[in-house]
């Protein structure tokens, strides 16, 4: 299938989760996890006309970005060693993986400019995750204050590898709720405006949850 083709279906599947909830589908960002496909199908994404393109590798992101450049935004979305930060932090528009001081502390060294970031959270508390856990998030985003270049725009998660859609749609509720909390602190620096969640499985039920920003893989670029 063509970027194309997928595209239409996502958007008419984002249409019908928003209408369930009376939500604005021009609320909703769609971000193109490019990880698994060549440079030229992402470029395929962008000629579809996708603006925002995730990748969760340094070296996939950099392959990328050489290719893309300001065509697209750019979110990383996986993992970040702090030592790599350098390698991306002057191209990353979004940073979806905040999970430890130590990383923050590197971005903010690094940036030259404030850098927009989710705090990822392991709602689901499984082991081979990462993310805080729910009741860290809290004290993790109030021990941010000495980082000014650290702007929590929202909270991220992936939701547990089920079939279950109530596990899934506990787990994206918890985030909402945190989320909720977070707002409530008014912190300057953490307005969390944002929810990062869903995938090509749980997309919507995801947004029926209140996701902001969806990242999509293999059902969007993907080559089958
Ligand atoms: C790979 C990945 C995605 C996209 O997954 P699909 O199931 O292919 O849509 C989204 N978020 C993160 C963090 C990922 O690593």
């Amino acid at each position: 299938m063509s970027v194309q083709n997928n595209l239409a279906n996502i958007q008419k599947n984002i249409q019908k989760a928003c209408e369930v909830t009376n939500r604005n589908a021009e609320d909703i960002q769609l971000i193109a996890v490019t990880k698994y496909v060549t440079v030229e199908r992402a470029q395929e994404a962008i000629e579809a006309g996708i603006q925002h393109l995730g990748e969760n590798r340094v070296e996939g992101f950099q392959e990328k970005y050489t290719a893309i450049d300001d065509q697209a935004k750019w979110h990383f979305i996986g993992t970040l060693q702090s030592r790599k930060v350098k390698e991306i932090i002057h191209q990353v528009d979004y940073i979806h993986s905040l999970d430890r001081k130590s990383l923050a502390k590197e971005i903010n060294k690094r940036a030259e400019h404030p850098i927009s970031c989710f705090v990822q959270v392991n709602v689901s508390g499984e082991s081979s995750k990462h993310g805080l856990k729910t009741d860290e998030v809290s004290d993790f985003v109030q021990s941010l204050k000495e980082y000014p270049k650290i702007n929590v725009v929202g909270l991220m998660t992936m939701a547990p590898h089920t079939d279950d859609e109530n596990v899934i749609r506990n787990c994206f509720q918890s985030l909402k709720q945190l989320q909720t909390e977070i707002q409530q602190l008014s912190l300057d620096y953490a307005p969390c405006n944002y929810l990062s969640m869903g995938m090509s499985n749980d997309y919507r039920i995801a947004i029926e949850e209140g996701a902001t920003h969806i990242r999509i893989g293999s059902s969007l670029v993907g080559e089958e």
